[in-house]
């Protein structure tokens, strides 16, 4: 496990566990950690499902330039749904890529991390930005489309909240500086469309 990983009890089961596998829940002014595998057991239960929890090892995928990217997994049960989340470790926490994917609870959920892996490798497989010399900043790449996940960034403070921070090809990328990147393009148009966090983006 990697040390700057923060680890939280959880309170069912009393493990350590990292703090990405936890999840609170609310009762009576009190907030409890609980692990995800307590957690999907009690679902389990709950919604008289059957459904055996699973914890996928991290996996190691390179990018267009050969960086490799280590992904940690979660599996939730959601109900009458089952949704796996793939990141990885920014300090200490999920960041850097980020991909979400949901199923049906009656599928095999083995075939549904065969999906968000074919999902990774392929968004892996692209490049929407490149290293400018001249300017040393990033730019849009030449096929003029950014994929992207919108964040917080959190180190702003604006009367009006915090500035969103976008993510792409797994790096963060300051509003500002997005700003910046779309000034190449002054007088062109362009469409902006959202997508659910658990769908891949066409
Ligand atoms: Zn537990």
């Amino acid at each position: 496990m990697d040390s700057n990983i923060k680890q939280e009890k959880c309170k069912f089961c009393g493990e350590n566990v990292p703090s990405y596998n936890t999840i609170y829940l609310s009762s009576e002014k009190k907030l409890t950690c609980s692990c995800i595998k307590c957690y999907n057991k009690r679902l389990a239960e709950y919604s008289d499902t059957d459904f055996e929890h699973v914890e996928f090892e991290p996996i190691i995928l390179k990018d267009t330039e050969s960086v490799e990217h280590k992904f940690y997994f979660t599996v939730q049960h959601l109900g009458d749904r089952v949704g796996i989340e793939s990141f990885e470790i920014k300090d200490g926490h999920p960041g850097g890529y980020e991909f979400s994917i949901i199923g049906d609870i009656d599928n095999e959920i083995f075939k549904l991390f065969g999906k968000l892996f074919e999902r990774m490798r392929r968004a892996l497989s692209r490049k929407h930005l490149q290293r400018s010399d001249t300017t040393n900043s990033w730019r849009i790449s030449k096929g003029n489309v950014v994929r992207a996940k919108i964040d917080s960034n959190l180190e702003s403070n604006d009367d009006y909240g915090h500035q969103p921070l976008i993510v792409i090809d797994g790096k963060e990328i300051k509003w500002d500086e997005f700003g910046r990147m779309l000034m190449t393009y002054e007088g062109f148009n362009f469409k902006l469309e959202i997508f659910d966090r658990s769908d891949e983006i066409p």
